[in-house]
C-alpha cells in the first residue's frame, strides 16, 4: 500500500493505516458499508488507528475507481493525518489529550499506575457531557468539503452515563451524513443501548511473533521485553519503550521471581512501579503461569519462561487459577488504592502465599 514520507519528528500523528494484523477485520469493516461501527478489542494493539483510517477511509475524496481509500494523497486523507480535517472530531478523555506528545495516546488499563502525575489536578480519565455536546451543533452544520462527517469516540468505554445518553440521542437519529466510530476496550462498560446502535467489529491482538516483528521495524530494541511490558500490545509497546519502566519492571520481576522476599520488601522495591500497574503485571504474570502449568507458551513474558516453569511445578493449576482470579478481581478497585503501601503489601502477600516463592 502507498505510504506517505516517513518523518522521525515524534509529536507526527498516526498514519491513517490499519496495523497489518488487522487486514481482515479491516476489509470486512469496510465491504459492510454501514454508518456506525464499535471497534473493539485490548487497548494498545492499534485500534486508536484503525478508527482514523477508517475514518480516512470515509472522508477520502479519490475517485469513486481509485484502487484504495484512503488514498493517503487527497486533501481529505492528508486533513485526516494532519488531525486537523474540518468534518472529524475526535473525542478523548482529557488525560489522553494532556499527554499528547509524549505517546500516550493508546493509554489503557495496563499502564494505569504510570499515568499517575504527581502534582497538579489530574485531568479526567472519563469522557464528559461537555465534550460531547459540540456534536449537536455539528450536526446542524453542513459537511465542511462536501462528504461525511466523522465522530471517533475513543474509548468509548470511558464516556460517564451523562456523555453516553447524549451518543444514544445522535446515535438513534443519525444526522444525515453523520458517523460514528466508537473505540472501546471493555464492552461490558459500554451501554446495551449504545451498542445496539451500531456494528460490533472485533480487532484482534496479533502473534507474538507478528508484533515483535512489527517493533523491531520501528527501531525498539529490545522488542520481545517491550512487547512483554505493554502485556502483549505493540502500539501501546511503542509508545512506552522507555527505560524508566523497564528498570520498574525489573524491580518487579526480581520479586515475582521468588528469592527470599517478604510481601514488605516487595510492597518497598515496587512502589514506584505503583499498585495499579504492579497488579496489572501479577495477573498477566499468573495468567501465563496458567498457561505455562497447562503446557502452552507464556503469552505476556515468553522470556520468563524457566521461572514460570519453575513456580508452576510447585503449584497446582487451581491454585494458580484462584490466584489469577483473586488478583483479577482486586483490578476492580485498584485504580485509586487509599494507602499504596498496604495495597501493594497485600496484593504481594496473596501472591507470595500462594506460589511459595520465597
Ligand atoms: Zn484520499
Amino acid at each position: 500500500m502507498a505510504r506517505l514520507p516517513a518523518s522521525a519528528a515524534p509529536e507526527r500523528p498516526e498514519m491513517p493505516t490499519p496495523m497489518p494484523w488487522h487486514r481482515q477485520a479491516w476489509e470486512a469493516a469496510v465491504r459492510s458499508g454501514v454508518p456506525s461501527m464499535l471497534l473493539h478489542g485490548p487497548a494498545g494493539i492499534g485500534e486508536r488507528r484503525f478508527a482514523l483510517a477508517m475514518a480516512a477511509h470515509w472522508l477520502c475524496e479519490a475517485p469513486a475507481e481509485a484502487p484504495r481509500r484512503p488514498c493517503l494523497e487527497c486533501p481529505g486523507c492528508r486533513l485526516v493525518e494532519a488531525g486537523n480535517h474540518p468534518d472529524l472530531r475526535l473525542i478523548e478523555p482529557a488525560s489522553l489529550a494532556a499527554d499528547d506528545g509524549d505517546g500516550e495516546e493508546e493509554g489503557a488499563e495496563p499502564r494505569a499506575g504510570a499515568d499517575d502525575k504527581p502534582k497538579g489536578k489530574a485531568p479526567s480519565q472519563a469522557i464528559l457531557i461537555g465534550q460531547l455536546r459540540p456534536l449537536n451543533e455539528l450536526a446542524q452544520l453542513s459537511s465542511h468539503r462536501g462528504g461525511a462527517r466523522v465522530v471517533v469516540i475513543h474509548p468509548a468505554d470511558a464516556m460517564n452515563v451523562a456523555a453516553s445518553n447524549a451518543l444514544l440521542k445522535l446515535l438513534e437519529e443519525p444526522p444525515p451524513g453523520m458517523r460514528f466510530l466508537l473505540v472501546a476496550h471493555r464492552l461490558q462498560r459500554v451501554s446495551a443501548t449504545v451498542l445496539s446502535r451500531c456494528m460490533r467489529v472485533a480487532l484482534p491482538r496479533p502473534g507474538f511473533d507478528e508484533a515483535v516483528g512489527w517493533l523491531q521495524a520501528q527501531g525498539v530494541g529490545d522488542a520481545p521485553t517491550a512487547l512483554a511490558l505493554a502485556g502483549g500490545a505493540p502500539q501501546a509497546a511503542l509508545d512506552d519503550a522507555d527505560p524508566v519502566r523497564v528498570a520498574l519492571h525489573r524491580a518487579w520481576l526480581r520479586c515475582v521471581s521468588g528469592g527470599g522476599t517478604t510481601a514488605l520488601a516487595a510492597a518497598r522495591e515496587t512502589k514506584e512501579a505503583g499498585a495499579p500497574q504492579v497488579l496489572t503485571w501479577l495477573v498477566q504474570w499468573t495468567h501465563d503461569l496458567a498457561r505455562v502449568k497447562a503446557g502452552a507458551r507464556p503469552r505476556f513474558h515468553p522470556a520468563e519462561a524457566a521461572t514460570l516453569q519453575r513456580l508452576s511445578a510447585a503449584m497446582t493449576l487451581r491454585a494458580i487459577t484462584r490466584l489469577h482470579r483473586t488478583l483479577a478481581q482486586r483490578q476492580r478497585w485498584i485504580r485509586h488504592p487509599l494507602n499504596a503501601q498496604l495495597t501493594l503489601e497485600a496484593l504481594w502477600l496473596d501472591y507470595l502465599q500462594a506460589t511459595g516463592a520465597r
